[in-house]
């Protein structure tokens, strides 16, 4: 690892038969040789940190790397492939090569090594005690409001909700029409709060005024089995015995 420069890290295990890093190298500094199946090497010396061969490595194997960039830090440079881009300045959450949380680091910069090719390169400066097992960060999520679920059953998003009060719903009854936000398994147990403090937010309505959803039976997800029991009428448990009361 060097102290002086980035270099090329290449931590690439399978023999298989690829060697874009050799070949996009324009300094040569890596070397995978005849047998296209060898593991690639790389030349430290001749490497100049220029990032095009993690850009072009389709296993996302190569990264950056010079310890001692600063005092207790060190420069990690991976390739990075998701939207949105982090941007310089920005605190982001390092990862090892399983995908672990390892600690915060600093973007640096942001590098587009190919014209062509949309991948980035992402440099942060990270404490120099997990610098060696850096390979990339965690994945930085935009908080549409289209991602946030509210009810989970049905699987309808916040701006469906703030549509529907948009558009003139002011009950829980009037948004379950609308969108089947509390039609599902759970009845609406865990999005019927979050629904009412929305329509309250959005309106004005204070929480007591507003309408009470409507409730059905059973309260609980229950079994077959239970719904064709009465107290007159022993459980039935047997499949074919409740297939025959059903038909009967
Ligand atoms: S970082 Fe640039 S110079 Fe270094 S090995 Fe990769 S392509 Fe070659
Ligand atoms: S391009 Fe990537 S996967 Fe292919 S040999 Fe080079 S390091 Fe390995």
């Amino acid at each position: 690892m060097s102290k002086d420069k980035l270099v090329a890290d290449i931590y690439c295990i399978e023999p298989i038969p690829c060697n874009p890093c050799e070949t996009s190298c324009p300094f040569g500094a890596i070397q995978v040789g005849d047998d296209i199946t060898n593991l690639p090497v790389v030349d430290e010396d001749l490497c100049r940190g220029c990032g095009i061969c993690l850009a072009i490595c389709p296993g996302l194997a190569i990264r950056l790397i010079q310890d001692g960039y600063k005092d207790g830090t060190s420069l990690v440079a991976f390739p990075y492939e998701y939207e949105p881009i982090p941007e310089k300045g920005q605190t982001v959450r390092v990862v090892d090569m399983q995908g672990n949380e390892l600690s915060d680091a600093t973007v640096i910069k942001i590098q587009k090594p190919l014209k062509d090719d949309p991948t980035r390169v992402v440099y942060v400066e990270v404490d120099s005690a997990v610098a060696a097992e850096v390979r990339s960060m965690k994945r930085i999520k935009e908080a549409a409001e289209e991602d946030i679920v509210i009810c989970r059953c049905e699987e309808i998003g916040m701006k469906e909700i703030l549509t529907a009060i948009e558009k003139g719903d002011r009950s829980l009854n009037a948004i379950k029409r609308r969108t089947r936000a509390g039609m599902g398994l759970c009845q609406g147990k865990t999005c019927s709060k979050m629904i009412s403090r929305m329509i309250c937010e959005q309106t004005g309505i204070a929480a007591q005024d507003l309408e009470p959803a409507s409730k059905r039976q059973p309260v609980n997800p229950i079994t077959l089995g239970t719904m064709a029991s009465t107290a007159d009428r022993p459980l039935i448990l047997d499949l074919d015995d409740l297939k025959r009361e059903l038909e009967s």
